[in-house]
């Protein structure tokens, strides 16, 4: 283990330009529960049942009170260790871009700048009928579910759903930022829903540097060069450049 962090650190260290990938497993340190497994659950709904557009016709109130629910956890909750070292690291590098499948905003809240939210924001809601957007940040909701300002329909939460498309515009800049990095950094994140699960294996393609950390191995583990099985609070920390900021 310790001979893979040195060879990350390394790697990471002579890089002047670093991708991220980023998954729910950096934000479950901060107490914001994982999708898959038993801490997933509410209500004995899984994720998989409540995050789509069919879940949502059924039964939009269902759908918002578990998003209310979460809105609640998401907003007590700080950046930990993994996030705050991940803004370091973007003061460190020349070029540096965040690409995060997390709805949260803690990435933002610990201070990165250059983030792609590829799966959008817990905190944007969305009208169903006109598509205007806001962003509220009410905990809890009040009316639920919210309605819209300019219509009065039903809104729904600005995050993109099982079943939905990635605007085609946050596809482009992600595959940009990947191009544009010499190594690419995957974090917490279980590597099986796409597009964001064929990243790593792009910037592999395009002969890019890839270090993954995780709490477990991943479908994708073994064609990486570097991949830690680890805390990524417990591990991102050891990757900024202590001296230099303390110097
Ligand atoms: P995931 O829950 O599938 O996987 C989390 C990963 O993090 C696991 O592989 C786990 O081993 C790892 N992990 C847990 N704790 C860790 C720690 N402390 N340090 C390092 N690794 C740790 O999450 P995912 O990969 O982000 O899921 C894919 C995407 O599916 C989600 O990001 C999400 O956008 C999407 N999804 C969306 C909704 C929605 O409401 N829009 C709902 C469910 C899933
Ligand atoms: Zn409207």
């Amino acid at each position: 283990m310790q001979d893979k962090i040195l060879e990350a650190k390394n790697i990471i260290e002579q890089a002047s330009s670093l991708s991220v990938l980023t998954g729910a497993g950096i934000s479950s340190e901060s107490g914001i529960p994982t999708f898959r497994g038993e801490e997933g659950l509410w209500k004995n709904y899984s994720p998989q049942e409540l995050a789509s557009p069919e879940a949502f016709r059924r039964d939009p109130s269902l759908v918002w009170e578990w998003y209310d629910w979460r809105r609640k956890i998401i907003h007590g909750a700080t950046p930990n260790a993994g996030h705050t070292a991940l803004s370091r690291l973007e003061e460190e590098k020349d070029r540096f871009t965040l690409i995060t499948q997390n709805i949260d905003g803690l990435h933002q809240k610990a201070g990165n700048r250059n983030i792609i939210e590829i799966h959008g924001s817990i905190w944007e809601l969305r009208c169903t009928n006109c598509s205007y957007t806001i962003k509220n940040y009410e905990v809890p909701l009040d009316p639920l579910p919210p309605v819209c300002d300019r219509c009065d329909a039903i809104m729904r939460p600005g995050t993109v759903w099982f079943g939905e498309i990635i605007p085609m515009s946050v596809i482009d800049k992600t595959i940009l930022a990947i191009e544009e990095s010499e190594v690419m950094l995957i974090v917490g994140t279980s590597g099986v829903v796409e597009p964001a699960a064929s990243m790593g294996l792009m910037a592999k393609q395009s002969e890019k540097k890839v270090i993954e950390i995780n709490l477990d191995q991943t479908p994708n583990s073994s064609i990486y060069d570097v991949s830690i099985q680890a805390k990524s609070g417990e591990v991102l920390p050891l990757f900024y450049r202590i001296d230099e900021i303390y110097n």
